[in-house]
């Protein structure tokens, strides 16, 4: 048995003269086409652990490009994503909402500065000052992190300062010694020969190949879709991405209660037959926490959804990565604390998000050269801040999509909507629905795998229709029993009124749960309420 060397080149520009090459032991199982392992080093697993810390705009948008693999749609992300794109600029609170939400930070992003191969391709953080500096009449002098906002004496905020926060020291994450097995499915462990023993001891364990150089974006996409994303990457050469199903465990999220917390309602067009949701006609508070999704690091979202998101590999990743020894492999404790639950960037966060997603601390003022500064708020167009914004205007009505396309509401649309589906009147079910923090989660994490991220995200909430019509039938043929028997038992004991009594008790129970059963809201969640108009 011996081991092969695999290169890995990003598509990150090189800077100055470092070497943007990483390289890769792998063992494959040649039976079965397969890796077994990869004996990786620092600086292919601060890599993959780099993946947990991109905000899930960023991935949307990275894996929609070329690589050696087709473009990817993720789940309903992408959809969201480019609804975003197309949103007219008048529905935003200012131009510069888009652009946080097309190309948010990463509050990591100090820590993948350095890495070997970066995929992520956002602006870093720069601090922007007035233009007219000296001769600034407003005090204390503002500072902004995104360029081109407008000072409050008029001029532009264009003179960039790299601060000492820019020129980090940090160099990611683990130890710059450790050693690591990673499998197929993304699990990281320690190299011990414990861990790999039985791994070796399995059959059909033959000589490897010679490897071809891959990029790190593909390794992204397969991590997305496929449970055994190093084979595809590196033995497959899978170019075409169509195959790949994912199972879906959308469900169960948690033992958080729907009560809790601020709630959105939200009016849901259902189609009975399928007990699909058609679209969602909703305010922009709404549309505000769909998009503030793209604004949320990958790792953020492992933490909130409890390590179970249903991207297999991302599952084993992160979990793998609460397992590893922060004393033996990690730079410090506190970087995997942060990693195992990483921030929305600084002035990203919705002030009025319901979902528990930390915030990177900011400071209110700033101090630079020994004067200090106070921050500007980039969704307002004067910088004041205001509890209020978020990233689209209101009052406004958006129509959603179950894909999660969002769009500003038109009937017209909606019907025309309507009819190319071919759906009867007859067959639609108006609903209004209460979303908070459960449900949230269940859009989030449905949106991750599905495109059905609505029906999929609420299937708790919204009734199923066929099973409702099944124990409608299944009631009426209960009661029908129930004259039978009560028929029959007068026939033989005519003088037995407790019997006669009895059965009547059981018909009116049975009616009683009958009627029950036959209203969708009572029966699913407390927070549903009927429209049966
Ligand atoms: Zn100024």
């Amino acid at each position: 048995m011996y081991d092969c060397e695999a290169t890995m080149v990003g598509n990150a520009t090189p800077s100055g003269d470092q070497d943007h090459t990483v390289s890769l032991k792998v063992l494959v199982d040649k039976e079965k086409n397969k890796v077994v392992f990869a004996e990786a080093g620092k600086d292919f697993v601060d890599v993959l652990l780099s993946f947990l810390t991109l905000p899930l705009g960023t991935i949307a948008r990275l894996v929609a490009q070329e690589s050696n693999v087709q473009p990817l749609k993720v789940g309903s992300l992408s959809t969201l994503y480019e609804s975003v794109s197309h949103l007219k600029e008048n529905f935003l609170w200012i131009q510069r909402c888009k652009e946080m939400l097309l190309q948010p930070r990463n509050s990591m992003e100090d820590y993948c500065q350095k890495l070997k191969l970066n995929i992520d391709d956002t602006e870093p953080k720069s601090y922007y000052f007035c233009e007219n500096l000296l001769q600034c009449i407003i005090k204390p002098y503002l500072v902004s992190t995104f360029r081109n906002q407008r000072c409050g004496c008029g001029k532009l905020m264009n003179r960039v300062v790299r601060s000492l926060d820019i020129l980090s020291s940090e160099n990611g994450f683990v130890k710059e010694s450790a050693s690591f097995l990673v499998s197929d499915d993304l699990h990281i462990m320690p190299n011990v020969f414990a861990a790999s023993a039985n791994l070796f001891l399995k059959p059909g364990i033959e000589d490897m190949e010679t490897l071809e150089e891959q990029i790190v974006v593909d390794l992204l996409k397969f991590s997305l879709i496929s449970r055994t994303p190093m084979t595809d990457l590196i033995l497959r050469k899978t170019k075409y991405i169509g195959n790949f199903t994912l199972s879906q465990n959308l469900l169960e999220i948690g033992k958080i209660s729907s009560g809790e917390g601020r709630q959105m309602v939200v009016k849901i067009l259902i189609r009975k037959s399928n007990g699909k949701i058609l679209f969602a006609e909703a305010e922009e508070g709404f549309v505000d926490f769909l998009f503030s999704f793209l604004t949320f690091p990958l790792g953020g979202v492992l933490h909130m959804l409890e390590g179970f998101s249903s991207v297999s590999c991302i599952d084993r990743l992160y979990s793998s990565m609460n397992e590893l020894s922060s004393d033996r492999y990690f730079i410090s404790q506190e970087l995997k604390d942060k990693l195992a639950s990483p921030l929305c960037a600084s002035q990203f966060n919705l002030s009025n998000q319901i979902l528990p997603i930390g915030v990177e601390s900011f400071p209110c003022t700033y101090s630079y050269d020994g004067r200090s500064f106070s921050i500007v708020e980039p969704k307002s167009s004067t910088g004041e801040s205001s509890s209020l914004l978020g990233f689209v205007k209101g009052p406004v009505m958006y129509m959603v999509t179950d894909e999660l396309v969002v769009t500003p509401m038109s009937s017209i649309y909606a019907v025309s909507y309507l009819k190319t589906q071919k759906i009867p009147l007859s067959d639609l079910e108006e609903r209004v629905i209460a979303i908070g923090v459960k449900e949230g989660l269940g859009i989030l994490k449905a949106s991750l795998t599905s495109t059905f991220a609505l029906t999929d995200g609420l299937k708790q909430l919204i009734m199923p229709i066929q099973e409702n019509n099944v124990s409608i039938t299944s009631m009426l043929f209960e009661v029908i029993n129930m004259i039978l028997k009560m028929v029959h038992q007068v026939q033989f004991w005519p003088n037995c009124f407790w019997t006669l009594y009895g059965c009547i008790t059981e018909i009116v129970v049975t009616f009683t749960s009958f009627v029950q059963n036959s209203l969708p809201c009572q029966r699913s969640q407390q927070n549903c309420y009927c429209n049966r108009s």
